[in-house]
């Protein structure tokens, strides 16, 4: 038996009729830039989110990009975020030239420790920026109640996370922005880059309107430098049709994970995720925490299982970040956990058969 980590042929075989038929209406326009799906799609999601402004873009990264943007930070400014996240949470911040200033995860949570927050907050910081890792969102009461106390922007990094929840409330409707990724491997896969940024505030959905858009209005008069970072025309049409999938796959990823979590239960080297009671995940990724994960990682390679190592090394310890001076052990969680962490597949389209091989190939390894 073969269980890839993804299998986007399983995700779109029952969607290829009505994909072609959104494509094939974009021809009837013409319009790839700015279409009309571009809006509908953002009504959509908007509306079904239950935030009041979505503004699509070109990726996830460059959701982060323009957030940074339109909350004004920049140069001489410092944002706390998660030193154990996809390289963009930080180069976001880096490009935007303001600083990553990195506090450590909890270790089952993998997730920014509020109680680390305060002790990193200096005269520079201008926001926090939590990454709801692995589709589980963080403490956004904590959070929010830190960012209020010091007058911080809070955007969250929600690429893993769409239509998670914490304390009932929507990810992407705490903070003043939130951004989603619509990369292929997301929870919502566009066939290649797109991405988007949420808010309630109407000033600010207006200025990222505009900072995608060059920072040009009206036409080619310039307030700000911005960023040619629209949606696709084509992107937005696919991802039309396939929204109306999410919340079943999203149902489908927690009953995948409640098997695993039960089934992978009594085997005492490795850790199943935990999930706060305040938190609804959507299982962008299911993370096991594994002694001699290396020797696990190898053997369900050779048993034909795909698995991913999310991620090896933290960012804080990137050569790329050098210059802000961090060293190994100043992350000791983000740093023991590069090294134990296994993220098996999880994906919505997994038969029983395969998630049952999955579970004996593990405990074949260890028991
Ligand atoms: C995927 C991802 C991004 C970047 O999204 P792209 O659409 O690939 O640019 C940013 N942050 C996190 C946490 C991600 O997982």
């Amino acid at each position: 038996m073969k269980v890839p980590m993804l299998d986007l042929h399983a995700q779109y075989d029952p969607l290829l009729d009505d994909i072609r038929a959104a494509i094939g209406n974009v021809f009837k326009t013409h319009k790839y830039i700015m279409g009309p799906e571009v809006r509908e799609f953002e009504e959509k999601v908007a509306s079904d989110l239950g935030i009041a402004h979505a503004v699509a873009c070109s990726s996830g990264t460059d959701a982060l990009v323009l957030a940074i943007k339109a909350l004004g930070i920049g140069e001489g400014d410092e944002v706390i975020t998660t030193p154990f996240t996809f390289f963009a949470t930080a180069s976001s911040i880096w490009r935007n030239n303001a600083r990553p200033r990195f506090v450590d995860i909890g270790y089952r949570s993998f997730n920014l420790d509020p109680s680390l927050i305060e002790a990193a907050i200096t005269p520079q910081t201008k926001a926090i920026m939590p990454v709801h890792l692995f589709g589980q969102c963080c403490d956004m009461t904590a959070i929010m109640e830190i960012a209020r106390m010091h007058n911080l922007y809070v955007i969250e990094d929600n690429a893993q996370g769409i239509g998670s929840t914490w304390d009932g409330r929507m990810s992407c409707s705490f903070g003043d922005i939130g951004t989603l990724s619509f990369f292929p491997s997301k929870n919502l896969g566009a066939m290649g880059d797109a991405g988007m940024c949420l808010t309630n505030d109407d000033e600010l959905a207006n200025s990222l309107r505009q900072l995608r858009l060059h920072g040009e209005n009206p036409k080619y008069y310039h307030k700000w430098v911005g960023l040619n970072s629209r949606m696709d025309t084509v992107q937005a049409a696919i991802l039309k049709v396939k929204y109306d999938h999410l919340a079943a796959w999203s149902e489908a990823r927690r009953a995948n994970a409640a098997y695993y979590d039960q089934h992978l239960a009594g085997i005492p080297q490795i850790l199943t995720p935990h999930i706060d009671p305040r938190a609804v995940s959507c299982y962008n990724q299911y993370t096991l925490i594994c002694e001699d994960r290396d020797g696990l990682l190898k053997h369900l390679k050779e048993h034909d299982i795909g698995c991913a190592v999310y991620y090896p090394l933290p960012l804080h310890l990137q050569e790329c970040f050098k210059e802000l001076e961090y060293k190994e052990g100043d992350m000791p969680n983000s740093e023991l956990l590069a090294g134990k962490v296994l993220s098996i597949p999880i994906y919505p389209e997994l038969t029983d058969a395969q998630k049952e091989y999955v579970c004996q190939t593990i405990k074949s390894y260890y028991l």
